[in-house]
């Protein structure tokens, strides 16, 4: 096969689409993932991948077997438990998309846009169509993220998607998503960054998004935060953030609680 290719390595092994551990069992025990390492071993696949829906799943997996990148589904719909592959809680999947950061394994996103769920306002839970930019931009506010890849048919849809590099913020403003969430959602930022502009120049959505990696453990993201020109120390209180933020975050009081902790 790789001599039909051309080569002699691949790039990526995939584990792949595991969502029940049952399976997970089963492909340790075939020798599946034995033969995988081996491979490994001798360069013939240079980085283990991995594809899921399912955090908990995931999450074991990473915990046994050297995965360098995690492909995952990650949309408004899903991350608010709505639709076809939505598994796990808000504090699953953001535990789980913090612990790929703070280990250095980049999240792959497959289904942005939740199979077209979130496309079309009939079936989407936030009761107008989102659009592609907006989908782009809540995956890529993720934690661990580093790409974002939806199922692509004709050029038309390439040159349209690939608009995303010159779109305005407005249109890639996904703060309607505010107006459903699941009860374990509010008063979470989601690092959006719709409550700026801070009259401090503070990036209210990068020191929110460092805070939690650091508070989870991740080392580099405490030193990110300490190398930003403005951070938490600098808030004047001014509540415009308050006002504007549509996930109910006491921001305020967020960026007091970001301060102590920093110093
Ligand atoms: S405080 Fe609210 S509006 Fe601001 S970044 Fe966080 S979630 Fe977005
Ligand atoms: S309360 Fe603080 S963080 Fe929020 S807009 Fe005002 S100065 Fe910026």
């Amino acid at each position: 096969m790789l001599d039909k290719l051309k080569t002699d390595y691949i790039d990526y092994g995939f584990i792949h689409c595991l969502d029940e551990l049952d399976d997970w069992e089963e492909y340790k025990k075939n020798g599946a993932l034995d033969y995988m390492l081996k491979l490994k071993d001798e360069g013939v696949i240079r980085h283990i991948g991995l594809s899921s829906h399912t955090p908990a799943t995931a999450q074991v997996i990473l915990n046994e077997a050297p995965v360098d990148m995690l492909m995952f589904s990650i949309n408004p719909a899903y991350d608010y438990q709505q639709g076809k592959w939505a598994f796990g809680s808000v504090d699953e999947r953001t535990a789980l998309y913090q612990r790929c950061a703070a280990d250095g394994i980049g999240i792959s996103v497959m289904k942005p846009f939740a199979g077209g769920q979130v496309l079309d306002a009939a079936t989407s839970p936030f009761g107008e169509a989102l659009t592609p930019y907006q989908c782009f931009k809540f995956a890529l506010d993720k934690p661990g993220v580093v790409t974002v890849l939806p199922g692509i048919a004709t050029k038309a849809q390439v040159d349209q998607l690939l608009g995303y590099f010159d779109a305005s913020e407005e249109e890639k403003d996904y703060s309607i998503i505010g107006s459903f969430k699941p009860s374990d959602a509010v008063g979470k930022c989601v690092y959006c960054n719709h409550c700026r502009p801070c009259p401090m120049g503070i990036d209210i959505g990068m020191v929110n998004k460092f805070y939690d990696l650091a508070k989870s453990g991740d080392a580099m993201a405490a030193e990110h935060y300490r190398q930003l020109e403005k951070n938490a120390s600098d808030c004047v209180k001014c509540g415009h953030c308050n006002g504007r933020c549509p996930f109910g975050v006491d921001q305020m009081s967020r960026m007091e609680e970001i301060s102590s902790y920093f110093n």
